[in-house]
């Protein structure tokens, strides 16, 4: 078979030419095949690791693949999985998910108004707020959970809303179909980020977004060990605008990564299924547990926006924050005493990781947008891992236990939290 069939009938190269149609098969089929054709070249059931910069031409022109920034076999397969699992057309990998957010935002040209959710992603503030300006892009954030608010802020030269839905670390949702209308109604493009629920449990395409992305290196490679970004659109335009950027800033990823994250990629039915399971069972025990304030968790009853959640959600997640009774020293003793959840930043591993994200993620925001957030210095976030549940509550409770039972003797014998 020439190399130009193989491409072809790989089906995987390109998502437009996908042998497996995206609305054929279940997620966890599509997960498994979408761009996971055997090679075609030795019928090897995985396709091979391909590290090659360069590829041989047969005439000046004709190729399959012409140099790996642009296009290699390891990130067109990938790519094919992710539009699948999106059900977009187009599916797009990145270097990382803020080489992601850089890329999607220099669609626009200068002089364009951007509305992002005020609650973003850490990393996506920044760059919005401290280099987006340079490329003549000018953001206002806004609160979104009543997204009529999103009226107030459309100027003439607003061109994009960009979303979190659930937001980090306090779990806000937006209503993204709801959301779509005024903005669609105002001729903005609605950009969602997906990272924490991942492609099993929302589909921000199907509910009117324009462009859907992710930070890969969390629940989509799920293993703790890429850092990588993902997009999928099923604009052709945009999408030709978005490959244009991809192969001209070339924020790639390697092809190793990129087979690393579509392995991750086969398991992600079954790790999110756990995962949710697994939290729903954390939030429920925190929940009920003497030595906890508040949890927050979108699949509890108690969460302000749980119909919108079971509405707009088919899972509610993995992640859980909540807030410890007693105050940062409290909180650091606690994160110091689990066993199984490591301190530690990022999340969506197969592992169960705590953070504070006070003092750790958020730490670079002010005092009083913390505040404003609710994102308090007892606020604990955890990334619920699939390990089995009843090991997981226990090491909560042990170490909960133990920080909380501090409290009383702590600060020069002050007492600060009666626990009762
Ligand atoms: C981690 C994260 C990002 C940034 O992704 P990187 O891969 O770390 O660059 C963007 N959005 C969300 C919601 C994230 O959690």
């Amino acid at each position: 078979m020439s190399p130009a069939n193989a491409k072809l009938s790989l089906g995987s190269v390109h998502n437009e030419h996908a042998a497996i149609a995206p609305t054929k098969y279940g997620f966890g089929t599509l997960a498994i095949h979408a761009g996971a054709e055997p090679d075609a070249a030795t019928g090897a059931v995985i396709p091979p690791l391909s590290l090659s910069t360069t590829f041989k031409q047969k005439a000046v022109g004709d190729f399959v693949y012409e140099y790996s920034r642009s296009d290699n076999p390891n990130r067109a397969n990938l790519e094919a999985a992710i539009a699948a699992l999106e059900n977009g057309k187009h599916g797009f990998a990145f270097s990382s998910g803020s080489a992601t957010t850089a890329t999607v935002l220099n669609t626009l040209s200068p002089g364009s108004h951007v509305i992002s959710v005020n609650d973003v992603y850490g990393g996506t503030h920044r760059y919005l707020n401290k280099v987006a300006g340079s490329i003549g892009i000018e953001t206002t954030f806004v609160d979104l959970a009543n997204v009529d608010n999103l009226r107030d802020y459309v100027r003439d030269n607003t061109r994009l809303v960009w979303v979190e839905t659930p937001t980090n670390p306090t779990l806000r949702l937006v209503d993204i179909a709801a959301l779509v209308e005024i903005a669609h109604a105002a001729g903005l493009f609605v950009v969602v980020d997906n990272t924490f629920l991942s492609p099993y449990f929302q589909s921000p395409l199907d509910l009117g977004a324009d462009i859907v992305v992710h930070s890969a290196t969390k629940y989509i490679n799920g293993h703790s060990d890429v850092v990588m970004g993902v997009a999928a659109t099923k604009n052709d335009a945009l999408a030709s605008k978005i490959r244009f950027l991809q192969n001209a800033i070339g924020a790639v990823p390697s092809p190793f990564d990129c087979y690393q994250a579509q392995r991750g990629i086969k398991t992600l039915h079954l790790r999110m299924r756990q995962h949710a399971i697994n939290a729903q069972r954390v939030a429920e025990f925190l929940e009920q547990s003497p030595f906890v304030e508040s949890v927050i968790y979108p699949g509890l009853p108690s969460h302000p926006q749980h119909e919108l959640a079971r509405r707009q959600m088919r899972g509610f997640g993995g992640m859980v924050s909540f807030r410890i009774k007693g105050n940062t020293h409290t909180a650091d003793r606690f994160l110091q005493r689990t066993r199984l959840f490591t301190l530690a930043e990022s999340l969506g591993g197969v592992e169960s990781l705590a953070e504070l994200p006070a003092r750790m993620t958020h730490a670079g925001l002010a005092p009083e947008e913390r505040n404003e957030l609710g994102i308090t210095e007892n606020l604990i976030r955890l990334s619920v891992g699939v390990e089995e549940a009843e090991d997981l509550i226990a090491d909560l409770e042990q170490a909960l236990e133990s920080a909380v039972a501090e409290n009383d003797t702590d600060f020069n014998g002050n007492a600060v939290v009666s626990v009762n």
